[in-house]
């Protein structure tokens, strides 16, 4: 097998991996290296403008393959479409944005995998671990500091209809 000088990254990562360098592939290869944590709606988005006639089938495939082939990695948080990342040499996790849906890399927890060590295998080996950490990002943070400190305090209409036990006859 002749050494192989990739002309493209994407081109010899996608071999090196065992796959076809085809044309689709390398498109949705160089759209997740611009485009971390992103979904094939996405990918696909951006495909299609470099490879006219690209279906979304043709997009979920090639995802497949990548991540079966270990050069993707795919993450799905909870009440989110999957997403796709190139960053697949580590055991990193990912902070999610509740409220918009940010999604940012953070490193393992302990800096080697698996990183985070169960108080009870019951005798399985542990490769990795996977760890979402849910929040708000910086910038909802920001957009609810700049909201009016008024619109968060609780209204509590009518405090004396508060049920409480053994006031059930208070002001019927
Ligand atoms: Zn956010
Ligand atoms: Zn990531």
């Amino acid at each position: 097998m002749p050494a192989v000088a990739p002309e493209l990254p994407a081109e010899g990562a996608i071999r090196g991996a065992g796959l076809r360098a085809t044309d689709s592939r390398r498109a949705v290869y160089d759209a997740l290296r611009g485009m971390p944590h992103a979904t094939a709606d996405l990918v696909f988005a951006a495909v299609v403008e470099s490879v006219p006639g690209t279906s979304l089938q043709s997009i979920y495939n090639a995802l497949g393959d990548f991540t079966r082939a270990g050069l993707v990695r795919r993450i799905e948080p909870a009440g989110h479409p999957g997403m796709y990342e190139l960053r697949v040499d580590d055991n990193h996790h990912h902070l999610v944005c509740a409220i918009c849906g940010a999604v940012e890399d953070v490193d393992c927890a302990v800096g080697a995998a698996p990183c985070l060590t169960p108080s009870e295998t019951r005798g399985f080996v542990v490769d990795e671990a996977e760890v979402v950490y849910w929040g708000r990002c910086a910038t909802c943070v920001a957009a609810e500091a700049s909201l009016s400190p008024a619109l968060h305090t609780p209204i509590i209409r009518n405090p004396v209809h508060t049920p409480q036990k053994g006031s059930a006859h208070d002001r019927v």
